[in-house]
């Protein structure tokens, strides 16, 4: 597809969604594959990075928002899902990706992952479950197992934990997926997915954290994991055998696309109102959704 602003038709390269600013990640940490893994997946779904906007929050992950080329939006923590959406909303002709991390986006945030779920906006999500809060130097968050000792909880914490993945597929969610940090080639296979799916698609990457979470290293995961595409008959579009094959998150971890609906419809071709509608709404011809009103006169009715 072209560029929308330049109408530039090149082919996307890795050195596209490149920037010049250095990591300030720690050594060893999963987000640096994290971004080489979404790079790939835009370069190889031919996504140019004038067409595409990545939307992040406070935490590690959101340290990687000027560290991508394309359009990029660094906002509140756990906001990222809602930035999203509106740009979504006003302009479909950008592939929209948005970040968050455990803490953000399953504490202070959840509330906007639910509902984007619900409404099936046309955005991927990736979610960095690195198991704490890690910019704020590692207290426990939402996904911290029970009993893992954190420097805000050294004696462990005591809540159970929530399961991301089984959480966002109780949802009627029509994509879910997992991978591992630690698997480049993995992760962008299923970004690939993600980008080509219509609708919401949630990406869980299960991050290592080497500074804060001692627990599950790089190690840990890659003992454990294995994708859903090496089990006989794996059917991805039953929701209850998706809940079921995702469950253990301790002995053997499934990933890859646990669950995807097919015929997902998203939220801005639900709206009856925009049947027939020929354009988006950042564009100035023609003004079929969007136009300028004077509204000098309703605002004095409340002087
Ligand atoms: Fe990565 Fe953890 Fe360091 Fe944050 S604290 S940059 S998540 S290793
Ligand atoms: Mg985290």
């Amino acid at each position: 597809m072209s560029c929308i602003t330049c109408n530039s038709t090149t082919t996307p390269t890795m050195k596209d969604f490149q920037s010049k600013n250095i990591f300030t990640w720690c050594t060893n940490c999963g987000n640096y594959g994290i971004h080489t893994a979404i790079r790939r997946a835009l370069v190889s779904k031919k996504i140019s990075a004038c067409n595409t906007l990545t939307c992040f929050d406070i935490g590690c992950n959101g340290n990687g928002s000027d560290k991508i080329g394309g359009y990029n939006f660094h906002g509140l923590h756990g906001r990222s899902i809602p930035l999203a959406v509106g740009a979504e909303m006003a302009n479909r002709k950008i592939t929209v990706i948005a970040f968050g991390g455990d803490g953000g986006t399953l504490g202070e945030g959840i509330g906007h992952l639910v509902h984007a779920v619900r409404g099936n906006y046309n955005i991927t999500f990736v979610l960095h479950n690195n198991l704490n809060y890690g910019l704020t130097k590692g207290q426990a968050s939402v996904t911290t197992k029970k009993n893992m000792k954190m420097n805000s909880s050294p004696d462990g914490t005591n809540s159970e934990l929530l399961h991301p993945a089984r959480f966002v597929l109780s949802l009627e969610s029509t994509f879910v997926a997992r991978s591992f940090s630690g698997d480049v080639k993995h992760m962008s296979k299923v970004f690939e997915q993600a980008l080509d799916h219509k609708g919401f698609s949630f990406v869980e990457i299960l991050q290592s954290c080497p500074t804060y979470n001692k627990e599950t290293p790089h190690e840990w995961y890659m003992d454990r994991v294995y994708d859903v595409e090496t089990i006989d008959g794996y059917d991805n579009s039953n929701r209850e055998l998706a809940l079921k094959t995702a469950q253990d998150q301790e002995e053997r971890i499934a990933i890859g696309v646990l669950y995807q609906d097919k015929k997902s419809v998203p939220q801005i071709d639900r709206q009856l109102n925009r049947n027939g509608a020929m354009g988006t709404k950042i564009e100035t011809e023609p003004y079929e959704e969007t136009r300028q009103y004077d509204i000098s006169k309703l605002l004095e009715k409340f002087r």
